[in-house]
């Protein structure tokens, strides 16, 4: 099983249509062996939130094989449908969780109109996965202490620390058994500590693909290439690419 838990759905043309299709995707995951991949948005942080989630939704839904992609929906926390809009995205749409990049939307983590999407999140049980590695909003401990205010709640560093913040990341990790960490773009050495220091059923991978206008993105195969060279145990990285992103996501170990 091979979980990439960390792309993006592709950039919405001015026309209304996307440089590649879900099905094209789905090829490309094919010919690298991947299973299963987190769809996050990329244009709802700067653009409407809902009417971005019901793209992403549609997007999804033309595949011709279900189950391959699993979207998450973003809000804009600071309105007062936020936790509406993500109970319509799960019930409705079928998404199976939050996305937020609080430094690109422009908030703290810690702000008082977060609690409403965080206590909806762990009501219908899903994970709020947060864009991190990057001041002033985006520190770790900062997205962390969110664990602690709402211990029902699994909260996901969706960049480990990224590059100046993964000693952090490390922090939060081994304090808080409900925050976890995907590995996503974060540099190998890197990648090595979390594994050495974190408990293993916390640790998820993803790429961050997406980004790129064609199917096939140079990122997610080298960001698995990469993965595949680190200093880990197989049987410990089979564990952060299956299991443990099947139970974040709340799906069955097969
Ligand atoms: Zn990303």
């Amino acid at each position: 099983m091979k979980i990439d838990f960390h792309v993006h759905q592709p950039a919405r043309q001015p026309d209304g249509t996307y440089p590649f299709t879900a099905d094209e995707y789905i090829a490309y995951m094919d010919e690298l062996g991947i299973d299963i991949s987190v769809m996050l948005t990329i244009d709802g942080f700067w653009q409407d939130p809902v009417a971005c989630n019901d793209y992403l939704a549609e997007w999804i839904s033309r595949a011709s094989v279900p189950g391959r992609l699993i979207a998450y929906c973003t809000v804009d926390p600071r309105k007062p449908g936020a936790a509406d809009e993500v109970e319509r995205c799960v019930t409705k749409l079928g998404m199976r969780g939050i996305k937020l990049h609080n430094w690109l939307q422009g908030f703290s983590p810690l702000e008082e109109f977060m609690a409403p999407v965080c206590e909806k999140a762990a009501e219908l049980g899903i994970p709020l996965f947060f864009h991190d590695g990057t001041p002033p909003y985006s520190t770790p401990l900062q997205i962390a202490h969110l664990a602690v205010r709402h211990p029902n709640l699994n909260v996901v560093l969706g960049h480990a620390g990224l590059h100046d913040m993964w000693q952090e990341a490390i922090a939060a990790g081994r304090r808080h058994r409900n925050v976890y960490l995907c590995m996503s773009a974060t540099p190998p050495f890197a990648m090595e500590r979390i594994v050495a220091e974190v408990p293993l059923e916390q640790i998820v991978f993803g790429t961050d693909g997406g980004l790129f206008h064609q199917p096939r993105q140079p990122y997610v195969d080298y960001r698995f290439r990469e993965f595949e060279t680190l200093d880990i145990p197989s049987e410990t990285k089979s564990r952060i690419l299956g299991e443990n992103a099947l139970r974040l996501l709340g799906l069955e170990w097969k």
